[in-house]
């Protein structure tokens, strides 16, 4: 098992002094009560044969190693001694058979380091099988002889079903009452524990036989019982192992969302100081470790990193990785954001110090984004959405970490829209959704190059709803991916129709950082090109300087091999951001598209219009081709020409428009090009 195992999922691992306590309980209870017992019903314990006295030293021995099912519950755990003592039940009757049930159990109470009370839980259930079993046997008059039949092997089954009800049906009753009537949680594991937990039982009987007809049988009956055994426990690995990450040791997604639910997120706490809060924290620049050092190095240092959190992380909290470079911690007593800022700030400071992978410094840090559980409740998968969100958030503005608000507007992401989209993108073609192209046009020579592709969307209800709108709704959920699928999917096919009537124009496709960190857009590009038969250099994405600049050497991994592929990828929105110089020479960028609101204000604006001049000499320096959006006048083309800008998008040429209406613009339009009157070349 992993480096990092968390303690507090360990069984029996907190708490020595109560368990110490329990033991003795255990003990001294089970001692008090066989005195009892031997006292009371002194006749019970005459004359029994060297059988029981063989099945009794068993079930001792065999109790030394109880099966626990789950470690969170004392009703999960399974007593191998319920096998013998079935048997006692059977052949002679209720007070030794408990007596013995009480022996085994403060062996395995002991074991298990249990506390007094989970200790008489467990005896109360037992005492209450064994009573259920003797009562049915008692009743068809059962008594073990030497050679049982089959209406006697029947009532065996009879009484192992009494035994099952005597001891859950208690416990389903008493926890009804204590829970007001509520579902017992997770009943797919009470498949596993009746299994062994009848096998044992019936197994009894066998036992029983073989050492009435002779006591040299029993150790051959024993391999059985292991048998049994070894089933419960690797059904119980197998349950650890899939909450269990691999690699760290730490727990995983599936252990997060189960600990939520359990931990009640559903219901909210009534204890405002013991609300939890999710922090998902994102490592910056792993990508590069691993690329640079390899996998195996990367493996080492998120093990390191795990180490590290787990051992700044109480006991009450709960540390996971949700995989790749993401972790989390699952806060449980966070009275409110400030608490949830300092809890931030400590697991930043954690990683602060330089990991070691193989001698070599490592610096690590991360990404957090946090959510608080709200007064309603939220459960896990809305926790770790609003924590994805928040993290996407600091990875944007360069924080080291965020707090999702519900209220700050890029948040207050409209539900209903969202649901609408959603379930328009369920569609096909999905409903109301539209694309609409917008022409570019080479300044030189008045050609149109390239379209870019805009999003629109007309709504049931609230009619055209922009781009700007929808992504803002959109934009920090996973219906991103969905979108920008059905978007770049509907491009590919729109460019494979227009190379059917001859045309081969560009199209431009917007994509948001939240794609371009999803590891598989670069391959369902690939997939969507090939079953299109477009070359991918008609492809190109347009990717803002900000989402660039939230993580650049995540991103950089996806448009590597993007460009590779031959799909060109353009700066969106330049000027905007903080891109330094330096990156845009390592970029593998193939144009760069100045802002609108330079453009805009050229005109008019002599520092926009120094910008836009810079900016055009700087792409051109570095080889790259440049694109001014937002032209909207004869007098910004004609600056825009005169500081030898490539190609122009803008109202000046076209208005966005639908695929159908630029197939007439474009059998209409006749390049322009600057210092001649419209009209002068022909089209294509
Ligand atoms: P953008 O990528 O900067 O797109 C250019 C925007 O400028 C478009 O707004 C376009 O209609 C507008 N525009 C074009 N010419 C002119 C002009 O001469 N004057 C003025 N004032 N504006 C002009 P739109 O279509 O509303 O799109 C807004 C933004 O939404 C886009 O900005 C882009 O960031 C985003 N977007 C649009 N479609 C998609 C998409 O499919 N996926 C993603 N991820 N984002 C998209
Ligand atoms: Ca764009
Ligand atoms: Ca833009």
């Amino acid at each position: 098992m992993g480096a990092a195992q968390q303690r507090s999922s360990m069984p029996g691992g907190r708490g020595s002094v109560s368990a110490r306590r329990g033991a003795v309980a255990a003990v001294g209870g089970a001692l008090a009560v066989d005195a009892a017992l031997w006292a009371l019903f002194p006749g019970q314990f005459a004359d029994l044969e060297t059988a029981f006295w063989v099945m009794a030293v068993l079930a001792l021995a065999v109790d030394a190693r109880p099966y626990v099912v789950a470690n969170r519950r004392a009703s999960s755990v399974i007593l191998p001694s319920i096998c013998f003592t079935f048997g006692i039940v059977l052949a002679w009757g209720f007070v030794p058979a408990l007596a013995v049930q009480l022996a085994a159990m403060a062996v395995a109470g002991v074991r298990m380091r249990q506390s007094a009370r989970r200790a008489l839980h467990l005896a109360v259930q037992h005492a209450s099988a064994l009573a259920s079993a003797a009562l049915v046997a008692g009743l068809a008059g059962l008594r073990i002889g030497r050679e049982p039949d089959w209406s006697e092997a029947l009532l065996m089954i009879a009484a192992s079903v009494a035994w099952i009800c005597g001891r859950y049906g208690l416990d389903a009753v008493s926890s009804r009452v204590l829970t007001g009537g509520r579902k017992p949680k997770r009943p797919e594991r009470w498949g596993l524990e009746w299994f062994a937990t009848a096998s044992l039982l019936l197994l009894g009987p066998i036992v029983l036989a073989a050492a009435q007809v002779g006591l040299a049988l029993v150790p051959l009956v024993l391999l059985a019982l292991h048998a049994v055994h070894r089933m419960v426990r690797s059904a119980g690995e197998y349950e650890r192992a899939a909450r269990v990450d691999a690699l760290t040791g730490l727990p995983n997604r599936r252990a997060l969302q189960a600990s939520v639910a359990e931990r009640g997120a559903g219901r909210g706490s009534h204890r405002p100081e013991r609300r939890m809060a999710l922090l998902l924290l994102d490592l910056d620049r792993f990508r590069t470790v691993n690329d640079a050092l390899g996998h195996a190095h990367g493996d080492r240092l998120l093990i390191q990193v795990a180490q590290r959190l787990a051992a700044v992380v109480p006991p009450h909290d709960l540390v996971v990785r949700l995989g790749g470079d993401e972790f989390a911690v699952l806060a449980t007593r966070v009275d409110g954001p400030a608490a949830a800022r300092r809890i931030a700030t400590h697991l930043a400071d954690a990683l602060g110090a330089p990991f070691a992978v193989d001698g070599l410094p490592i610096d690590v840090s991360a990404s957090i984004g946090i959510a608080l559980q709200s007064e309603r409740g939220s459960d896990g998968a809305a926790l770790l959405r609003q924590a994805e969100a928040a993290m996407y958030d600091a990875k944007q503005r360069g924080a080291q970490f965020a707090v999702y608000a519900r209220d700050a507007d890029h948040h207050t992401p409209d539900l209903t829209l969202l649901a609408d989209l959603r379930r328009s993108l369920q569609q096909e073609p999905a409903e109301g959704l539209m694309l609409y192209y917008q022409p570019q046009i080479a300044i030189a020579t008045g050609e149109v190059v390239g379209v870019e592709a805009l999003l629109r969307w007309q709504h049931p209800d609230r009619g055209m709803v922009g781009p700007e709108e929808l992504l803002r709704v959109v934009e920090q959920t996973p219906v991103m991916r969905l979108l920008t699928s059905r978007v770049l999917a509907e491009v590919i096919s729109q460019l494979a129709a227009w190379r059917a009537d001859g045309r081969t124009v560009r199209a431009s496709v917007n994509v948001s950082v939240r794609d371009l960190h999803a590891a598989d857009i670069a391959e369902e590009i690939q997939t969507l090109l090939l079953r299109y038969a477009v070359p991918a250099d008609q492809l190109q994405l347009e990717i803002t300087e900000s989402a660039l600049m939230a993580d650049p050497h995540r991103v950089l991994d996806t448009i590597t091999r993007l460009d590779r592929m031959g799909v060109a990828i353009s700066l969106d929105d330049f000027g905007t951001g903080y891109s330094s110089l330096q990156h845009l020479r390592r970029l593998p960028l193939a144009e760069v598209k100045i802002d609108r609101s330079f453009v805009l204000g050229m005109a008019a604006d002599r520092g926009d219009a120094a910008i836009v001049r810079s900016v055009i000499a700087l792409a051109d320096s570095l080889g790259l081709r440049v694109v001014a959006e937002g032209v909207e006048d004869e007098r910004t083309w004609k600056l825009l020409a005169a500081d030898g800008c490539h190609a122009a998008q803008g109202w000046f040429h076209a208005r966005p428009m639908p695929a159908a209406e630029l197939a007439g613009w474009l059998a209409r339009y006749r390049p322009l090009r600057p210092g001649r009157e419209p009209g002068a070349l022909a089209a294509t």
